[in-house]
């Protein structure tokens, strides 16, 4: 799960990891409230005014602009409240029709007094998987595109690693320091935000926690200005404040709507859907129709109690593609009655009326024979398949 910027700073400042002070807004009003709540607070009347989407860029967008006085401000605000905002990471890219912005963070000016005393820095965290261990990624080259920089000066970006049984070592935190060239008090400062943030990524369940910039102010503090922050999903039970801060309206809103029927869906660019009971035979699924020409249209795990009536939420969901040509259907029946699924393909197949796709159906396991027979009497567009092999043989012949 994704979080706004402002949300994700509103964690990092539980674990001390210094952010400048920011209010969200979702109106023009309530913003120049915080607004002036904040130039009080600051005692100046310079404030960010930044869009708060789930993508990155949005400076390049236009989504995020300095006001230097409140005339400024309301000006920001109203134009970027309500905008589409079109970044290189909403739908499309630059060209695409971006991303409508609900939400505005009014901040405090991070980089005053002096600009041209700051320097901007790359720090991220996150898992990585080959070495089973997370690791610090960072950069004197901060503020920018941290691909680019990776492509074209490689040497610029630095990697530490941490063992996750041991934790985070002093040690650790120093190589980053030292590695950013840091000495005296933004060397401390430095030490600090890491050992922080890496808390804050630890016991947040984090996926990834992204600082770019990460700022080296002219007086030696280290200050998280942007924060992309992302949770593991399968944590989200343990951590109800977190789980809160979800928007919906970020998220595929068909992505959203199988979730709320028990059903993990993932929408993806191919031309044939899948349902699959359990994760694992549903990724060995991907790979079959891949091998048998297809490209899959979605990912999609009915779980391992799927009834009729998922089966039918199921088949509305992945019907809604225009791009999907054939569906293949593939159930191990271990705990499910495979000759209940049936039922509950040709019930939904019956009730939903209409389908123009081919149908494919691999049932094996717990009464498949019974599920065959079912499925082969009932005078539908519908295959049945025994083994993976003749699932695929099936999903080549429809696809022509
Ligand atoms: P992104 O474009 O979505 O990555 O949003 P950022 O939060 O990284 O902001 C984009 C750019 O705006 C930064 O790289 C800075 O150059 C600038 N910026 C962000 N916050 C401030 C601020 O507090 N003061 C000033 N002067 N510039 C800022
Ligand atoms: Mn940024």
């Amino acid at each position: 799960m994704n979080l706004h910027e402002y949300q994700g700073k509103s964690i990092l400042t539980t674990y001390d990891v210094p952010i400048q002070k920011g209010y969200a807004a979702d109106t023009v009003e309530e913003a120049m409230a915080k607004y002036d709540q904040l130039a009080k607070e600051t005692g100046s009347p310079f404030a960010v005014i930044k869009a708060q989407i789930h993508a990155g860029g949005r400076g390049k967008g236009g989504g995020v602009k300095l006001a230097k006085n409140r005339d400024e401000a309301k000006e920001h605000i109203s134009n970027i409240l309500g905008m589409q905002l079109k970044t290189p990471q909403t739908p499309g890219g630059m060209e695409g029709a971006g991303k409508q912005v609900n939400k505005i963070l009014v901040a405090e000016d991070a980089y005053a007094p002096d600009f041209d005393a700051n320097k901007e820095y790359y720090v991220s965290i996150l898992m990585d998987r080959e070495r089973k261990q997370n690791v610090i990624i960072h950069s004197t080259q901060g503020g920018m595109d941290i691909e680019a920089v990776a492509e074209d000066t490689p040497d610029l970006v630095h990697k530490t690693y941490i063992d996750p049984e041991a934790g985070m070592q002093a040690f650790n935190a120093r190589e980053v320091a030292f590695n950013l060239g840091l000495e005296g008090r933004a060397f401390k400062s430095m030490v600090h935000f890491i050992g922080r943030l890496y808390r804050a990524f630890v016991e947040s369940d984090a996926s990834l926690i992204e600082i770019n910039p990460c700022l080296h102010t002219g007086d030696d503090r280290i200050v998280a200005v942007d924060c992309k922050f992302s949770v593991d999903d399968n944590s989200l039970y343990r951590h109800k404040d977190i789980a809160a801060m979800r928007d919906e309206s970020e998220e595929d809103a068909t992505e959203v709507e199988a979730k709320s029927y028990g059903l993990n869906f993932v929408n993806l660019d191919g031309n044939v859907g899948c349902m699959v009971n359990g994760a694992g035979l549903a990724m060995a699924t991907m790979d079959i129709i891949k091998l048998s020409g297809g490209e899959p249209a979605n990912f999609l795990d009915v779980g391992g109690t799927a009834d009729a009536a998922r089966v039918e939420q199921a088949f509305r969901i992945i019907l809604r593609d225009d791009a999907v040509e054939a569906i293949l259907i593939n159930i191990f029946g271990g705990i499910v009655r495979c000759d209940r699924v049936a039922q509950g393909v040709v019930d939904a197949y019956q009730n939903i009326g209409d389908i123009k796709v081919p149908i494919i159906v691999r049932l094996q396991g717990t009464n498949a024979d019974i599920a065959k027979e079912l499925i082969d009497n009932s005078g539908l567009n519908v295959r049945s398949a025994v083994s993976l092999q003749d699932a695929a043989e099936e999903v080549k012949k429809v696809l022509g």
